[in-house]
């Protein structure tokens, strides 16, 4: 018998009676011939209600005690969901995370899924109940109750589906998975069909409506996620391996507005420096997002990175030891910035993406104070009080509110995962954690950095028209930012062929835009580490850093996403880069995964 996993966020159980029609739709789908697990969040704001109480009394609350009291509020809904169920006249039966048997590590407000055992919750399938689990929490190997971070239900709803070979769906309050927000954006689309990779990138770049962990099991174990709406039943958008529209350049767009930047400026450029400061990060289970190093002058480069604002603190702690023992002359914050992203499985095969981004925000005088772009996402940084005009115009630049003719029709059928005894089972072992598809050198780029570039408005937008228009395609760009200097430094690679031409590009621009001077790279190789949820697992970086500063590399640039990361380096470093990377992740890669 098929197995659906239905979960309900905090909205769609906020009262009694909308937790009543939500067991209606589960009853419904066992009349139907399912069975049922429902995996619930805390009622309405109640998960928000008990952050608060903590915080009257602690300005840091103990992980451990915070966990404990955060799990409360999906007790609280699981039991009253069973009750309404029982109300209706039908059999259900709720349970805890740890009731179930989902084991997590020990990283409270973070933990990660280790293995969760299926037979309680088959066994109470069989006898007819519909299982109502607990969203969001698990167990460590102390029983300690543990929580996955904040939107964690959608990640126990995914998880569940993929060892029991369920189908899921996540009832929420939109009707799907818009091109952005809508509470944000108000001309943002309804999209029919999103790609593993596309949400992926989505979610870690801010798009709420799903925790991005869930999409890593999603696209792990093959499970397409129907998110549709609680109120109204109508289909959704599908999360599986069909985008909606692949030729499109840009499909999505997001924005995470609580931004902090911290800038090293005077870092010494030799190898190891790079690990030195994100292993000590990674170690405090800090997730650094956009990572912008420019290349070196004179000996010396400024490294620049975010985190979330809640983390800026314990970051600076982290970092200010070893930015002593390194002898870095000066570390700079600021805690009111957001990010804007765009996002798309066909970007990389187009040009002329970046510099539209750009020009949208120039022409809203929107500074950009740094950039970072990968094979499927461009993320700026930008003023907080400028983010939701930012968001708009690329909304609008990329004409994301109209349907292309291209798109994959509504009601093309849903697929459903592969009901495979032997591979349920190897998926109960290290469920979440981290895959490796590929490592690869690529050794036809050229790097070209634009030094003293004056930090205004329609800079970036200036440069990147001009070398798009010569047909030159740009693969990475960084911008990096200086705090009390009215420059930056831009860099870039392009294909070698096109070096000298796009030095050329270069000056004669110069009459149009004053920089100080453009140093380049003929010759660089990019390194790039593919799989999943890459930038969550703080120990990707960890382990990239340390093992290229052991191989003795000097990193010139680096940019991250949810699904690759990319290094470059200069080309004479190029193969044994890629051997140090390699028998870095010897061990994880390809574990498990069927993508
Ligand atoms: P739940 O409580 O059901 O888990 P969430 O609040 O976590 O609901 O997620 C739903 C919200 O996500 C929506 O109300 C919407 O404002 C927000 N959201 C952010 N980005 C998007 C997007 N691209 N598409 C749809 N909703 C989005
Ligand atoms: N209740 C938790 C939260 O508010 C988990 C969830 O809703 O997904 O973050
Ligand atoms: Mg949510």
């Amino acid at each position: 018998m098929s197995i659906i996993v239905q979960k309900f966020g905090g909205t769609s159980v906020a009262t009694t009676e909308k937790i009543l029609s939500a067991a209606k739709k589960a009853i419904k789908a066992q009349q139907e011939g399912h069975q049922v697990v429902m995996v619930v969040s805390a009622m309405g704001k109640n998960t928000d209600v008990l952050v608060s109480l903590a915080h009257e009394l602690m300005d840091r609350p103990p992980a451990r005690e915070m966990d404990m009291l955060l799990s409360t509020g999906e007790q609280v809904s699981v039991a009253l969901t069973a009750m309404a169920i029982m109300s209706l006249g039908h059999k259900a039966v709720s349970l805890t995370g740890a009731q179930i048997g989902i084991r997590t590590d020990n990283v409270f407000g973070k933990a990660r899924i280790i293995s969760i055992s299926t037979d309680r919750m088959q066994k109470l399938l069989d006898d007819g109940n519909i299982v109502i689990a607990a969203g969001f929490q698990g167990i460590d190997e102390e029983f300690n109750i543990t929580t996955l971070g904040r939107g964690g239900s959608d990640t126990t709803a995914v998880s569940l589906a993929a060892v029991l070979g369920a189908s899921c769906e996540i009832y929420t309050d939109v009707d799907g998975v818009y091109t952005a927000d809508p509470r944000v954006v108000s001309t943002a689309r309804k999209v029919t069909h999103t790609s593993y990779d596309e949400m992926l990138e989505m979610a870690s770049l801010g798009a709420g409506v799903m925790h991005s962990r869930s999409i890593e099991f999603a696209k792990k174990f093959n499970v397409p996620v129907h998110v549709r709406s609680s109120q109204e039943d109508t289909t959704g958008t599908i999360i599986s391996t069909v985008s909606e529209d692949p030729t499109r350049g840009v499909s999505g767009a997001a924005v995470t507005m609580d931004e902090a930047r911290i800038t090293l400026s005077g870092v010494p450029d030799k190898p190891g420096t790079s690990n030195a400061i994100f292993s000590a990060i990674a170690r405090a289970n800090i997730t650094v997002d956009m990572i912008v190093q420019d290349a070196g002058v004179g000996g010396i480069s400024n490294i620049s990175f975010t985190v979330p604002s809640a983390e800026l603190a314990p970051t600076l702690e982290a970092v200010q030891p070893i930015a002593e023992q390194l002898g870095i002359q000066n570390i700079t914050s600021r805690d009111n910035v957001s990010k804007i992203s765009v996002v798309g499985i066909g970007m990389a095969e187009q040009s002329g993406v970046s510099d539209r981004m750009f020009r949208a925000l120039s022409d809203k005088s929107i500074n950009i104070h740094m950039i970072t772009t990968s094979q499927i996402k461009i993320s700026v940084l930008v003023d907080r009080d400028q983010a939701l005009e930012a968001i708009n115009a690329v909304h609008q630049t990329f004409e994301l509110d109209a349907t292309s003719s291209d798109a994959v029709p509504a009601e093309s059928p849903q697929a459903t995962p592969a009901a495979d005894p032997a591979a349920a089972a190897n998926k109960l072992q290290g469920m979440e954690e981290l895959a490796i598809t590929d490592i690869a050198l690529d050794s036809t780029q050229a790097s070209i950095s634009i030094h003293g570039v004056p930090d205004t408005p329609g800079i970036a937008a200036t440069i990147f028209e001009t070398v798009a228009q010569e047909n030159i395609i740009v693969d990475m760009i960084i911008q990096s930012y200086l705090d009390d200097s009215e420059f930056a430094s831009l860099s870039f690679t392009v294909q070698r062929e096109d070096h000298q031409r796009t030095l050329d590009v270069l000056q004669d621009m110069q009459s149009e835009v004053s920089f100080q001077e453009v140093a380049s790279n003929p010759a660089v190789a990019k390194l790039s580490v593919s799989g999943i949820g890459l930038r969550s697992h703080t120990g990707v970086a960890i382990r990239m850093f340390q093992s290229l500063a052991e191989a003795g590399m000097n990193i010139e640039m680096i940019n991250t996403s949810e699904v690759r990361v990319n290094v470059v380096v200069d080309d004479s470093q190029g193969d044994s880069g890629l051997k140090a990377l390699t028998q870095a992740f010897e061990d994880v890669m390809g574990r498990q995964v069927n993508i």
